[in-house]
């Protein structure tokens, strides 16, 4: 096929509005760099015309890296008994959240693996403090809970919750968790859609045995599930895990899978992850122009940082894993974008 035949294909499946799974597979089998430009001029076409040249910063606190679950692919994962554990106090919590908001950040993520310590009233009582003090959005991402914490939280006062559905494959989802299931991880996102959450979710590319057709389906189960974020990351093997000598997700495919989501998805918020800068120089950047518009910068205080590794961001020494502040407003605007100044929240809500 000569490049003019391929590039009329392209355009032709680009300007649609539906996209079947067979559109989304080619989209991400591009391989020439003239194809991928196009693609990425696309999503940055749509981009632009749902979310403006905003770029909507939440700022977040891993404020306990104790977790119950096995992930294969995550350094926090309970077996992994190399790393040292630590849970921030309640009012260090409330501190560092009110440290964001005076930066002018209006989203507090609130991370932690699935920590039971943390129980309902706990995560409640963080969530009521924070809102009392400062003019946020709150989201969180504390891995399955129950439904009955899920709408305590919801009462008072969370905005957001992410869970990422990882694979939309059951039996590599099966693989991935030690008892985890996928069947349960969906009702969970639908029932905090039902309750009024605004969702994100989200996968790893890269994972051992995905294939481009699962990354099809991730893409369309989003779409299905009317998430308010798509949150699709590379994967970065972390030591002492099983996956530890895998191979890392490919930075390219991650920012196609990106621009697709914008295309078919449209109106979702779409994060350029820590870990797509963490395997690629300007990895932010890049994110930002295939079809992102949030950051999601740390600021998990020394000394828990550098103790909350679901992958290493030692793989690049020259990262700076918060770029909190003037640095991350500086990376933003040389490429001619502006950090939002509202809260962000969910694109469907206009
Ligand atoms: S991915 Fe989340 S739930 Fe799984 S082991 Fe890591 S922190 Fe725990």
């Amino acid at each position: 096929m000569n490049g003019k035949f391929v590039n009329k294909e392209l355009n032709k499946i680009l300007l649609q509005e539906e996209f079947t799974k067979d559109d989304i597979v080619y989209l991400l089998s591009l391989e020439d760099e003239k194809s991928i430009e196009i693609l990425f001029a696309r999503a940055d076409k749509i981009r632009k015309l749902y979310c403006d040249d905003e770029v909507h910063l939440r700022g977040v606190i891993e404020f306990s890296n104790f977790c119950e679950e096995n992930c294969m692919y995550c350094g926090l994962r309970k077996d992994n008994e190399k790393v040292p554990r630590y849970r921030m106090r309640p009012d260090e919590i409330i501190e560092t959240a009110k440290r964001i908001a005076n930066q002018g950040i209006h989203t507090i993520v609130l991370q932690s693996g699935q920590d039971f310590y943390f129980d309902s009233d706990m995560i409640s009582f963080l969530i009521y403090s924070i809102k009392n003090d400062c003019d946020v959005a709150i989201t969180l991402s504390l891995g399955e809970r129950s439904f009955e914490e899920y709408k305590a939280w919801k009462i008072a006062g969370a905005d957001r919750y992410l869970l990422k559905h990882e694979t939309s494959n059951p039996h590599h989802f099966s693989i991935y968790h030690d008892k985890q299931k996928l069947s349960t991880r969906l009702e969970h996102l639908k029932y905090l859609k039902k309750i009024g959450y605004q969702v994100g979710s989200g996968n790893m590319i890269g994972l051992p045995l995905q294939t481009i057709e699962d990354i099809a389906d991730d893409i369309l189960l989003c779409k299905e599930l009317n998430i308010d974020m798509a949150a699709f990351g590379p994967f970065i093997p972390s030591p002492d895990t099983p996956y530890q000598n895998k191979s890392a997700g490919n930075a390219v495919l991650t920012l196609k899978a990106m621009a697709v989501i914008r295309i078919v998805l449209k109106d979702v918020h779409i994060p350029a992850t820590t870990a797509l800068d963490t395997i690629e120089t300007k990895g932010r950047e890049k994110g930002l122009r295939a079809g992102a518009n949030v950051l999601m910068p740390n600021f998990t205080p020394n000394p828990y940082r550098d103790q909350y590794q679901i992958y290493p961001t030692s793989v690049r020494k020259d990262l700076d894993p918060s770029l909190s502040g003037i640095r991350m407003q500086n990376r933003i605007e040389s490429i001619g974008r502006k950090v939002s100044q509202s809260k962000g929240d969910s694109l469907k809500m206009y």
